[in-house]
């Protein structure tokens, strides 16, 4: 076999891998989590047995060392058949990604490979203070000699409750201002951490609910980067890979509604016209319709992925795309939304009862409302457009 048959070999090995994977347990399990809010643990056990919840992590921590161009691709997949478990992906990729990018080697070894690579994280960055601009701390970390004690309010954190680990911000101890900010890995099993209920619209599965942090110590050597470091971590560590795999869990919703509504409306039959929902030309027009706003979505996550490896290997800041993984987030959340209605519309009251076409109306809401908000993107994206700085760290006023 040559040398490239070997490596595609293996490609599709890796890749067989994961779709056994998110069709024995993410697909199977998707429904009955929903309705009992149940955190899917068992798929991300599968994920990471698979090798996938180390997508990107090198090969000498256990990781498979492969691109975001596949993390992107995982998190469509998982996203077509459950969004929850795409969203506890997504933010665990991150997370660890903020390891790969700021962490270090003994880090690295105790979260990242430290029992087969099992260990789950988050990102916990959100305060009730501060709601949508997430970027924006008012905790603050205190010293304890050369550890750290941190005390805070997080509106929301994904996996909240089970995660093994959290890569948490703060302002740091004695911050000089509002931009002086440090990230923590905070252990998931800290004394003085709890975790608030998670009742929602959707993503039911997903456990973003509230989590408070009392007292919480942290050793120094779990300290991410260095002190003050928090504003470059955010824009070069956190925002990049969250937005390319947001965006593609909400592809795959919409996808997943797509295809649903195809396999309804051909299947079922009107016994007195003896014809299909797929036979009226007003149920195809609602299909193409969603069909086109779905297929934006593939180019344009690939284009981005492909950029976020480029900058990634020659050392630049992947910041340097934050608009345009911006504006892929908020297409895919909107055409997520726009393709389950169309679903529901098209599959009338059979779509509408307890299932997969009325959860995915339901889990798209999520798109709107998850950091950048649609409304606030929306914002930052104009401001770019006509020269203006985003002055996220800005103190009051617009
Ligand atoms: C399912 C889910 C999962 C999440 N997971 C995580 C997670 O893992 N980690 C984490 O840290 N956070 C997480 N979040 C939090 C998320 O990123 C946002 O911070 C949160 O949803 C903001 O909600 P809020 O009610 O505090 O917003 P608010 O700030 O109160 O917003 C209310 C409304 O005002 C608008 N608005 C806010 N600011 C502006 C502005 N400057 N200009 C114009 N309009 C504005 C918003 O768009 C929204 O329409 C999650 C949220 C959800 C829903």
């Amino acid at each position: 076999m040559s040398k490239n048959n070997l490596a595609r070999a293996a490609e599709n090995d890796i890749y067989s891998r994961l779709d056994e994977a998110i069709e024995t347990t993410v697909k199977l399990y998707a429904g009955r989590n929903d309705l009992e809010g149940r955190f899917p643990r068992e798929n991300l056990q599968a994920l990471a047995a698979a090798g996938w919840t180390g997508v990107l992590n090198e090969l000498r921590f256990g990781g498979l060392g492969l691109s975001h161009g596949d993390f992107a691709e995982a998190a469509y997949r998982i996203g077509l058949h459950d969004a929850s478990t795409g969203l506890i992906y997504v933010m665990h990729v991150g997370a660890a990604q903020t390891i790969n990018l700021f962490g270090n080697d003994d880090q690295k070894e105790r979260w990242l490979k430290a029992k087969g690579g099992t260990l789950l994280g988050t990102y916990s960055t959100s305060e009730r203070a501060s709601g949508g601009h997430w970027w924006y701390n008012f905790s603050e970390a205190s010293r304890d000699g050369a550890n750290y004690v941190v005390n805070a309010e997080k509106s929301f954190t994904t996996s909240s409750g089970h995660a093994d680990f959290y890569v948490m911000q703060t302002r740091s101890p004695g911050a000089k201002d509002q931009t002086d900010i440090s990230f923590f890995i905070v252990d998931g099993k800290a004394p003085g951490i709890e975790a608030g209920p998670w009742e929602a619209l959707g993503v039911r599965a997903n456990h973003s609910g509230p989590i408070r942090y009392t007292d919480v110590k942290v050793p120094s050597r779990d300290r991410l980067g260095a002190e003050g470091q928090g504003k470059e971590i955010i824009y070069d560590g956190v925002s990049p890979v969250y937005l390319i795999g947001l965006g593609a869990v909400w592809e795959g919703v919409a996808r997943g509604a797509l295809n649903a509504a195809v396999a309804h409306t051909s299947s079922f039959v009107h016994k007195d016209k003896n014809k299909n929902l797929s036979d009226y030309q007003a149920i195809r027009q609602e299909l193409g319709a969603a069909k086109v706003l779905v297929e934006t979505l593939r180019p344009w996550r690939n284009e981005l992925a492909a950029k976020l490896d480029e900058l990634w290997h020659a050392g630049k800041p992947q910041s340097e795309i934050l608009i345009p993984l911006t504006e892929f987030k908020v297409h895919a959340a909107e055409v997520a939304n726009k393709v389950a209605a169309a679903a529901l519309t098209v599959t009338g009251g059979y779509g509408y009862r307890r299932g997969p076409i009325e959860r995915s109306f339901r889990d798209a809401r999520a798109g709107i409302a998850m950091g950048p908000s649609n409304v606030i993107a929306r914002d930052w994206i104009g401001k770019s457009l006509v020269g203006l700085p985003l002055e996220l760290f800005y103190e009051g006023g617009e």
